[in-house]
């Protein structure tokens, strides 16, 4: 049985497993750079150590010093959260052979889905549907633009290692696709340390719908349903919800058995999030698998009332999940916001610093996950994320109205947050109306003055 658990990660997703641990009464050990002696997970964990300098290159990037952490501190298993090492394969092999436990999928399912392209093979030959693209990644340029053009213009370029929204080429034409190819390529090879990429159609103002997934170590897969997350900028999500306000039951009950198909596709175990995005006329192309809990994951609770992390340690455990498909049922309506130390109204800039006050919003059907409080001082080297506000109610109305209400009363004075743009998104129509596809924001921005949201 897990006893003790060290969590290789920072901020609210740090926070959010020592609560689910604490509640488990299992014990916790933070690990922590030096910009992060003052945070929230530090102070509530069990037990803490420092593993190296502000920079995650220098701390939460460090798989050995996480390994000796763990040794020390004889743990039985590590949480990766997401970002850092969450989907790193030759960690959680790592930890596989320390006899850690890594509170995630085997180190061969995150292999599989971490390339985009062999992911993208493997659900096809399950039966998902992909979007249409190359088949595998793409070395020449004579060759890619003969794939261009067989795909049809508009096409996207990606790379086989990407990940956080980076690495991704629109091209239109013939003459832009050389030079986006190229550049794909070039970006790829810097910051993934992989130049490999692919090609895919791109679709025209799709929705981003994805699918939970949670399985366990004795073959059963789940799903626990959708949540759309189109609102995004610069394919980085703002927004999330559940259910889609755009999803017929049937064409979820389609989506959701193609998910499990995926996930039994890699040969999963653990939580993990099935991508796909949607067209107008509601075809549904997979485009890519998350093998970690993900940031938006609360919305799911919420409407299921499950517990995501708690299950994530039973299954890391070795328990068998005690319930079936028919047992979870969506109950609620939820919303989450990101809240990012940016500046809406100049372009999205970082605003870390010092917070002076802090008050975050109460009452019924509110919930915030965050690791700020008045007197935090942001550092400077990591994302920008300092909190979500996740809403719910017995239906959409209920959910825009809560979260709009929650909004005014949020109060984070001494920076910058993207609490006010929240707000007049929430009293946008087109959001209202449930009809936001990814180009959503930049239409969004392009119409609204900036003084709405600043
Ligand atoms: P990442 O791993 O970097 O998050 P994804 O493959 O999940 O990349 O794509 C992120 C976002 O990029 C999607 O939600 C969508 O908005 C956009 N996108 C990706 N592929 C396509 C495509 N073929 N057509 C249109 N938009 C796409």
């Amino acid at each position: 049985m897990i006893q003790k658990i060290l969590i290789a990660n920072r901020g609210e997703i740090a926070l959010r497993i020592v609560r689910a641990c604490r509640e488990l009464g299992i014990k916790t050990l933070a690990v922590y750079s030096e910009a992060d002696v003052q945070s929230l997970h530090v102070q509530l964990a069990d037990e803490a150590i420092c593993i190296g300098g502000p920079r995650s290159s220098d701390s939460y990037l460090r798989a050995d010093r996480i390994i000796s952490a763990a040794e020390i501190a004889d743990v039985d298993a590590i949480h990766p959260g997401y970002g850092f090492l969450s989907e790193n394969a030759k960690f959680a092999e790592q930890c596989e052979s320390c006899n850690i436990k890594f509170i995630g999928p085997k180190s061969k399912s995150i292999k599989m889905m971490g390339d985009k392209s062999i992911a993208k093979d493997t659900v096809r030959k399950a039966g998902v549907p992909t979007v249409p693209g190359s088949d595998g990644p793409v070395e020449s340029e004579k060759e890619a633009v003969k794939i261009a053009r067989k795909i049809g213009y508009p096409v996207i370029i990606k790379a086989v290692a990407g990940g956080g929204g980076r690495g991704m080429r629109i091209a239109h034409n013939d003459v832009s696709f050389a030079k986006e190819f190229h550049m794909a390529r070039n970006e790829a090879e810097k910051a993934f340390g992989n130049g490999a990429v692919y090609i895919e159609r791109y679709i025209e103002k799709p929705r981003h719908i994805e699918f939970q997934i949670l399985a366990d170590s004795h073959g059963k897969v789940l799903h626990l349903g959708e949540r759309d997350c189109s609102v995004q900028r610069r394919h980085q999500k703002l927004i999330e919800e559940s259910p889609s306000p755009f999803l017929t039951p049937d064409l979820r009950k389609k989506m959701g058995k193609a998910a499990v198909r995926a996930a039994e596709a890699a040969a999963y175990e653990n939580a993990g999030t099935i991508e796909f995005l949607v067209d107008a006329k509601g075809n549904f192309y997979f485009i890519e698998m998350n093998t970690r809990i993900q940031v938006e994951h609360p919305v799911t609770e919420e409407v299921t009332g499950i517990d995501l992390i708690k299950q994530q340690i039973r299954v890391a455990n070795g328990d068998k999940l005690d319930f079936d498909q028919s047992d979870i049922t969506f109950s609620k309506h939820a919303i989450e916001c990101r809240i990012n130390a940016e500046d809406p109204a100049r372009n999205f800039t970082p605003s870390p610093g010092t917070i002076g006050l802090y008050y975050a919003p109460g009452g019924h059907g509110v919930r915030v996950d965050s690791h700020v409080y008045s007197g935090y001082a942001i550092p400077p080297y990591y994302d920008s994320m300092i909190g979500k506000l996740i809403c719910y109610g017995r239906d959409r109305k209920t959910a825009l109205e809560r979260t709009y209400r929650a909004l005014s009363e949020y109060i984070i004075r001494g920076i910058k947050t993207t609490i006010p743009l929240h707000k007049a998104i929430m009293a946008d129509p087109v959001f209202i109306e449930g009809k936001a596809t990814t180009a959503y924001m930049e239409e969004f921005m392009a119409r609204t003055p900036t003084d709405l949201f600043s």
